[in-house]
């Protein structure tokens, strides 16, 4: 068997498009536009290239983006002041503060400032309570995006053996909630889980999320299994360039698999487009409107 390729670019370039068009009717008919502020602390290139990819994908959608670029050294306090200023302007329906954060700032802290309403990264305490607890919740983009990747190649969920690889609060954890609430039995694997290819076996869907290169192999695969790569790591390629990896040996586990996203143009493209489906939710529901189906 050779695995569909779950195409997370199309799937993507669709929901920024049923976006626009939201954006578009809100415009028309309620006369506001959903805006959206990026806070980056310090001049990390990658979270540099982040923070630019959103804002080009906030314009490209209707959206208005708000870049906020502060220096490495800003005091923990100073950044508190602009989460603060951000949730009182009407302006503004989504915040996101760009991690890592340097040493001096808290970002448990930063998280828990931000006004859950305009929390379209989901990682307010709140959002994630309401996640777990069948809440109207904004829900973290990754693992949103990899939930939408599995319906569009499952339909329905129910009953399906799912398995998450990586505990992390961004990806791991509200991955595992979201595919319960889609009525999966699901396993949670980390670190110090004992015989991890034993619990990939049993999956018939499988989350790979913990950062390590071609961690999953093809052999751990349950034949015709679906299976989401949101690891990326970079690693040395010919002529001093460097290549994306995710953390399933891809050609291994298509031989096996039912469905498999690549690395790169799997899940990396639904994130952007969740944050900004996140943003027009935020919006709406912040001005009491049911806003539409996205
Ligand atoms: P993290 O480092 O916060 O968490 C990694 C998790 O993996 C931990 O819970 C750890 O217990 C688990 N883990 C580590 N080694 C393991 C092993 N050998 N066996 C089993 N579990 C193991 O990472 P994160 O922020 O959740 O990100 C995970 C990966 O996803 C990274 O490669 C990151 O770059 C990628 N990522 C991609 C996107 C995207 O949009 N494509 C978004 C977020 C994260």
């Amino acid at each position: 068997m050779v695995a569909r390729l779950i195409d997370g670019r199309a799937e993507a370039a669709a929901l920024r498009a049923r976006v626009a068009a939201a954006a578009a009717e809100l415009k028309a008919q309620h006369g506001f536009v959903p805006g959206l502020a990026a806070v980056l602390v310090g001049d990390d290139p990658a979270s540099d290239i982040y923070v630019r990819g959103k804002g080009k994908a906030a314009i490209a959608a209707g959206i208005a983006s708000f870049e906020h670029r502060l220096p490495a050294s800003t005091s923990e306090r100073h950044l508190l002041d602009l989460v603060l200023r951000l949730n009182n302007d009407p302006a503004i329906d989504g915040i996101l503060v760009q991690l890592p954060l340097p040493p001096q700032i808290a970002p448990q802290r930063v998280i828990e400032t931000v006004d859950p309403a305009k929390d379209v990264d989901g990682f307010h305490p709140q959002n994630v309570g309401r996640l777990w607890s069948g809440g109207r919740a904004l829900v973290p983009g990754t693992p949103y995006g990899c939930l939408m990747l599995l319906q569009a190649t499952l339909g329905s969920l129910a009953g399906a053996e799912a398995v998450v690889i990586g505990r992390s609060n961004i990806v791991g954890k509200p991955m595992a909630a979201l595919l319960l609430a889609e009525n999966c039995t699901v396993t949670l694997a980390h670190s110090k889980s004992r015989d991890l290819p034993l619990i990939v076996r049993r999956a018939d869907i499988v989350v790979a999320a913990a950062g390590r290169a071609e961690l999953v192999r093809g052999a751990w695969i349950k034949p015709g299994a679906t299976v989401i790569d949101v690891g990326t790591t970079r690693l040395p390629a010919e002529g001093g360039k460097t290549r994306l990896v995710g953390d399933v040996a891809f050609a291994e586990a298509q031989a096996v698999a039912g469905a498999i996203t690549p690395v790169p143009g799997g899940v990396g493209p639904m994130t952007i487009a969740c944050l900004l489906r996140n943003t027009a939710i935020a919006a709406c529901r912040r001005r009491g409107l049911a806003g539409p189906a996205l």
